[in-house]
Formats: structure tokens, sequence, C-alpha cells
């Protein structure tokens, strides 16, 4: 009989210091848990990684979290609430159009926008401040190896996680909590699906199909308030939203600026640049190529003026990212048998075990609801981790197929990659926007609108665009019903 204490010796150790390790080091502390280890491979908390220098917006089932650990409110002075989002559009003869966003329901939580930078460190910062006894954070730690170490009778001995400190020194350590909140391409989930015997590929990711799976991003740099003319009349704001339109025409060639709102006056303004993998921006070579693109695509900006040479060099010669599948694995956690007597749990959060390309601004909402849940498990059993881990997977998986097929069918069209599918997308969108307010009891709303309403769950969500799909589908055999019926009428 395994005999596993509480809080498992208080030894833990996480891999990732994203927004779900951070925030899983803050809830397991703030339960009375010590000896917490975060290890990331990042130098800093906010170190500038230009091509992860994208804004999350963190609603209400993210501020579920931000709540629990205290944070909502500091969370709201440094960035920007979705109910003061407003857009500017900048055509290429320099005309420009600002409206505010239509999807803002007021009588709802404020949703708020803040760089990953600025909401990382936000975590890290409150780490610093209250908990550093309790929670260590490794910069520059790289988690290479996680094995189980067998006794001379075979016996799983313990658990054995390798890392590297500074690119040269080596740490191993010996958890009985570990957690893996190392993202998409996460050691820790890779690492069980190796271990896992029941050839189940319970912990390989299941993949959907998607429109933007595949599409090429790149951010581009710009200073805080940049020239938005060449007469240097009109500046930016940093808490307004823009979307810059280029001159040309021909989709390979071209492209959008898109920049979404910062409260800090003096940070940086990231414009991401998404295009289909053919795009003529993959093939500049050099800083001049790069420059004479995008002042041909930009005549109503001051190219040169606007983005340095560093900056420009440093753009030609990233190779930006990709958008991933969206993707989900169904099994959560791996409890290891150890002896004696002993028992080590290993959990997975966040985009280790759900991703998806940025459609929806769901990513950062839902590790933060993972780890929210995890609290609920661990309250709910005592953290005893035997019990709260199949607890926590009981919680957290009805909803993870629906969250991924949200991400797959809500807005994927969005990033203007073919006319056609948009065409057509939006013809199912308007659908169902018009039905729903002409008979709210049979059509939902578009998915996208009710992601919006944080009350709802991603399993309810889903379940009302499966019901109206059904309902559309029996609309359509009405038609063509009453259509024949017609027809005979007219003939006889
Ligand atoms: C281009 C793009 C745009 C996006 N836009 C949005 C958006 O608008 N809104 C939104 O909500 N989400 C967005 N996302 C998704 C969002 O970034 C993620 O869903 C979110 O960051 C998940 O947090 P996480 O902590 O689970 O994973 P991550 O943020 O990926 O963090 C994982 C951390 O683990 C570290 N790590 C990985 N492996 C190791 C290792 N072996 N050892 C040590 N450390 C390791 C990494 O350095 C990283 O810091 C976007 C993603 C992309 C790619």
């Amino acid at each position: 009989m395994l005999n596993q204490s509480d809080r498992a010796g208080d030894n833990v150790l996480i891999i990732g210091g994203g927004p779900a390790g951070l925030a899983t080091a803050l809830m397991l502390a703030k339960r009375g848990w010590t000896n917490v280890t975060v290890l990331e491979q990042r130098i800093a908390s906010d170190y500038y990684e230009p091509d992860k220098s994208f804004n999350y917006l963190i609603d209400g089932r993210g501020q579920d979290l931000t709540d629990l650990l205290g944070l909502t409110e500091e969370l709201s002075q440094i960035s920007v609430p979705s109910t003061e989002f407003y857009l500017t559009q900048v055509k290429h003869d320099g005309s420009s159009k600002t409206s505010k966003l239509a999807v803002v329901d007021p009588n709802r939580k404020a949703a708020y926008w803040i760089p990953r930078s600025a909401f990382v460190s936000l975590l890290d910062n409150e780490i610093q401040r209250n908990w550093q006894g309790k929670i260590t954070v490794l910069f520059n730690a790289k988690c290479i190896e996680i094995r189980q170490i067998a006794n001379t009778s075979d016996e799983v001995e313990n658990l054995e996680a390798i890392a590297q400190i500074n690119t040269k020194e080596i740490i191993k350590f010996s958890p009985q909590f570990l957690l893996g909140c190392d993202g998409i391409g996460s050691i820790v989930r890779s690492t069980l699906n190796e271990w896992d015997a029941s050839n189940s590929d319970q912990f390989a990711m299941k993949l959907f199909p998607s429109p933007s799976t595949g599409l090429r991003y790149k951010v581009l740099t710009l200073p805080p308030q940049f020239p938005l003319d060449n007469n240097g009349k009109e500046h930016s704001i940093s808490e307004m939203a823009y979307a810059i339109r280029s001159q040309i025409k021909d989709p390979k060639q071209k492209i959008s600026l898109g920049l979404l709102p910062v409260k800090d006056l003096n940070q940086p303004r990231t414009a991401n640049i998404i295009t289909q993998p053919g795009h003529g921006i993959w093939e500049l070579k050099s800083s001049g190529e790069a420059y004479n693109f995008l002042e041909t695509s930009f005549p109503q900006l001051p190219i040169r003026q606007i983005i340095s040479t560093e900056e420009i060099e440093r753009f030609v010669t990233s190779t930006g990212g990709t958008f991933p599948a969206p993707q989900y694995c169904p099994q959560l956690y791996f409890l290891l048998k150890a002896a004696p007597e002993k028992l080590i749990g290993i959990a997975l959060l966040g985009d280790a075990v759900h991703c998806f390309p940025p459609d929806i601004g769901q990513g950062v909402n839902s590790a933060l609801q993972d780890v929210y849940l995890l609290n609920e498990a661990l309250s709910q059993t005592n953290d005893n981790i035997a019990s709260a881990l199949p607890l926590y997977q009981s919680l957290r998986s009805p909803d993870l197929e629906p969250l991924i097929r949200l991400a797959q069918t809500s807005f994927p069209w969005q990033y203007n990659q073919d006319q056609i599918g948009r065409f057509l997308w939006s013809i199912n969108f308007f659908m169902r926007l018009a039905l729903n307010r002409v008979l709210p009891f049979l059509y939902s709303a578009p998915s996208f609108f009710l992601l919006q309403n944080h009350q709802l769950s991603y399993r309810q969500i889903w379940q009302k665009v499966q019901v109206t799909t059904r309902n559309l589908y029996l609309l359509l055999l009405l038609i063509i019903c009453l259509l024949f019926a017609f027809g005979i009428k007219f003939y006889t």
C-alpha cells in the first residue's frame, strides 16, 4: 500500500518558466508548498524575444487564477482593458479610420491586453517580492533529460531530471512532484510518451487541421511613438491598436502590420507580419532589400526613420515562426510507483498539452485555467497528488477537445490567406449571426463571439455550436422540402 504523504515531501520541480510554469509555482506556494524549483531556459523573465513578443488578452478565464493569486489589480494597472480597445486602420494613401471594438460587452468583466514579457515579469516579480524562500527560479537552466533510476532489483527508485545551467554546468534533481509547463516542444510530455507502456498514444498530441496552420510570422519592432505619416505630424499612441495596410495588391507580396495596444509608454511596439509560407517577405536577403520592400509596401510611413539599421538587420535574418496545428494530449498526468512506498507524480499544463494558432486568443487563458483546476484538485484532495492528479485530469479533460475544435473553426481565415476560404467562412459566420438575432433559442451566435463570454466553458460553447450546426441543416432540409413542394404544386 502506497503511503503518500501530503505535499509530496515538498520537493517540486517545474520545467518551464512561462505563464503556466510561474503561475503553477505561485499557486503551490500559496497553498503552503515549499521547495519549489522552476527551470527556465531563457536567460531572464523579461528577456526580450522579438519573435515571441505577442500580446495576451487575459480574460475572465485567466483572471480566475490572477484573482486567486491576488494579482488582478496589478494586472489591470499595467495593461489596456478591452473596454478601451480602439483600432485605427491606416491605408496606403495615409488616410485613417479609428473604431471601437464591437465584440466587447460592457456588462462583462474587462479583459486585459498585456505583452507576454510584461505578464511573465508580473508573475516573476510576485515570486521575488513574496515567495523567495519557497520558490527558486533558475534562468538559463534547460532540462535536457528526465529518467527513472532503477535499483538493483529493477524497481524504480527515483525520478531524475537533468538540467544544463548556463550552457555548461549540469545539475540533477530528484523531484517528488514534476510539472511539465514547457510549452509545445515539451520534454516532459515526450518523455512520458516514451515511457508509456500502454501503447495507447495517450501522451501523443492529437492534431486537427486548420486553415491557419503553417502560416509563417515575423515581428518587426518599432519605436514606442513612431510617426504615422511622412510629415511627422501624427504619431502612434501606445494604447491604440493599429492595422497598417500596404498598397500592394498581389497576395504574394501584400502585407499588413498588426499592432496591439500596450500600456507602457516606453515599451517598443511590435508589428506582427503573418503570411503564407511562399510570400516574398521570406525571400528578402539583405537590409537594403527589406527597406525597399517595406518602403514600397507602406509609402505612407517614413520607414527608414522608424526602423533602425540594427532592427532591419535582425528582422531580415530572423526565421520567425510557424503557426502549429491545433492539438491536444488526452492524458495529463503520470504516477510513478517508486520503492519503497513512494509515489512520484508528474502533471502537464499549458501549451505542453494543448496548443493552437493564436486565432482565438485563448492560449494563455487556457494555460492559466489548467493551473486553476490543478489548484481545485489539490484543494479537494488535501494536496495528496495520488488523488489530485486523476481529479485534475477529470476536471480538465472534458474541455480539451472542445477547445481545440473551437481553435480550429472559430476564426481561422482572419489572416487573409485565401479569399474564397474567407468568403465561405464569412457566409457561415453571418448566417449564424443573423439567425441568432431572429431565433436565439434555436441558433447561437458564432463561436468567436461566444468565446468572449468567459462564464461559458469551452465545452458549453462547442455544444452550442454543434446544436446550431444541426439546426442549420434542419433549416436547409426544410427549405429544400418547401421548394420541392412548391415545385410539385406549380407543375400540377
Ligand atoms: C505567434 C504566436 C502568437 C500568440 N498569440 C497569442 C495571443 O494573442 N493570445 C494568447 O493567449 N496566446 C497566444 N499565443 C499562445 C501563447 O503564447 C501560449 O498559449 C502561452 O504562452 C502558453 O503558456 P505556457 O507557459 O504553457 O507555454 P510557453 O509560453 O511556451 O512557455 C514555456 C516555457 O518553457 C520554457 N522551456 C521549454 N522547454 C524547456 C526546457 N527543456 N527547459 C527549461 N525551460 C524550457 C520556454 O523557454 C518557455 O518560457 C501565441 C503563440 C504564438 C506562437
